[in-house]
């Protein structure tokens, strides 16, 4: 025997013990520290790519009626919008776990959704949301950064890069996931006439996306953008990828009015213009108003269900603060709760951040930025006292938000 076998080295990258800090003991072997820390990663890793694998088997699709009280509870009315979604998404779970049968060729389409309404409304939250509950691969992405192919910007099958890198690269998971695209009004065609210019960011974006809603298989760069030219590419097949996409189609409401009016006065009909609400017109909108904005009929044509979202109203903004479960108010109080201090809001201050918010017109956006310009010197001086509890007065807010000025909280 000679010495080299008589040293206690580690089994697994052969290092010595005196080149290590620990040298764990087994029956056979020995392990080192380092080489602990990275078993544990890789062990990590593996078991989360096995929790994630999808498994239709196990899936119970909740029924719309549930998945709306489930969105309900974060996200304040939008009835139509949550209704909307909450079918799309039972019929999507539908159509990933029936098993088709030999004798049946009725195939359930996807219905892909558009949410349409001013910015602050909640689509974002509605999409994150329902994304809490899901057990299948989610993404959101921005259609502002969205450009042709070849232009500065990022490539549309991007978008798939995002979602495959949810899914932990299981192409499997990724062909059955849910896209949410934001602003996808920012790539409207900016000009009637199609053929006058490119036009980088819009239409051709359009025809890009038009690819992968109605389904075909897309060469997608694993690592995303065109910085790795030398990635392989991975094939996936969109079919049955859900898009909800979303926009706040600014002005749509003057292209939904002319419709309006021109049916009104074709059919020379006066009943029909009394009825109709001119303050939320939005509620009109059809798949013809979004032609009229720039989007290409076939992309229109591939995202069948149409929705709108209200503006929000004093009464929304009020329960916004305080309602969703995890509302801007609990969430304050949760912070100093965990200093140990009751913290407490005369409900006149309550109404006074609405009525700013609506008077700097920054919707639900604002009531945030309103209420860290108010909380901002308590949170900082509070944990340094004794103080076991405070309350806001309406007094102490308006002498808070007196000194920031709406410019700032707009760039909050
Ligand atoms: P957008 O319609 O522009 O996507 P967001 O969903 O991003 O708007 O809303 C911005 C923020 O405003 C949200 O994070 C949320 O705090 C609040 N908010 C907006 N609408 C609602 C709503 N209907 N219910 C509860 N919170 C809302």
């Amino acid at each position: 025997m000679n010495a080299r076998n008589n040293i206690e080295r580690c089994s697994f990258c052969g290092r010595e013990k005196r080149d290590v800090q620990l040298l764990i003991a087994g029956i056979s072997g020995h392990i080192c520290d380092a080489c602990v820390e990275q078993a544990t990663q890789i062990a990590e890793e593996e078991l989360r790519k096995k929790g994630k694998r999808l498994n239709l088997d196990n899936i119970k699709a909740l029924p719309p009626v549930e998945l709306k009280r489930f969105l309900d509870e974060y996200v304040i009315g939008q009835d139509e919008a949550k209704k909307c979604i909450a079918v799309a998404v039972y019929n999507h779970y539908k159509r990933l776990t029936v098993k088709k049968r030999q004798d049946d060729d009725v195939e359930i389409e996807k219905s892909n959704i558009i949410l349409v309404g001013e910015t602050g409304t909640g689509k974002t939250l509605l999409a994150r949301t329902i994304a809490r509950l899901l057990h299948v691969p989610f993404t959101i992405v921005d259609a502002t950064v969205l450009t042709e192919a070849g232009y500065v910007g990022e490539d549309v099958e991007s978008i798939l890069t995002r979602l495959l890198q949810s899914a932990d690269y299981n192409v499997d998971a990724a062909e059955k996931g849910i896209v949410f695209i934001d602003e996808l009004d920012k790539i409207a065609r900016k000009s009637d006439n199609p053929s006058i210019t490119r036009d980088v960011s819009g239409e051709g974006v359009q025809q890009g996306l038009l690819k992968l809603l109605e389904g075909s298989v897309v060469n997608v760069p694993p690592q995303g953008g065109r910085k790795h030219p030398e990635q392989k590419m991975i094939a996936i097949d969109t079919k049955n990828i859900l898009f909800i996409c979303g926009g706040a189609f600014d002005g749509i409401e003057r292209k939904i009015g002319q419709r309006l009016n021109t049916r009104v006065i074709g059919y020379n009909n006066a009943k029909d213009t009394a009825q109709i609400d001119r303050n939320n017109l939005l509620q009109y909108i059809a798949p013809q108003d979004l032609k009229s904005f720039g989007l290409i009929p076939e992309i229109i044509g591939r995202l069948p269900v149409l929705t709108y979202l209200h503006p929000l109203d004093r009464d929304a903004l009020r329960n916004i603060l305080t309602e969703p479960k995890n509302a801007l108010i609990k969430q304050y109080k949760k912070l100093f709760r965990i200093d140990g201090v009751e913290l407490n809001f005369d409900a006149d201050v309550l109404d006074f951040i609405v009525d700013k918010a609506i008077e700097f017109k920054l919707g639900a956006r604002g009531l945030r930025a309103i209420c860290e310009a108010i909380m901002m010197d308590v949170m900082f001086e509070i944990p340094s006292t004794e103080e076991k509890g405070v309350t806001i007065t309406l007094e102490f807010a308006k002498e808070k938000l007196e000194r920031i000025n709406a410019n700032k909280l707009k760039a909050a």
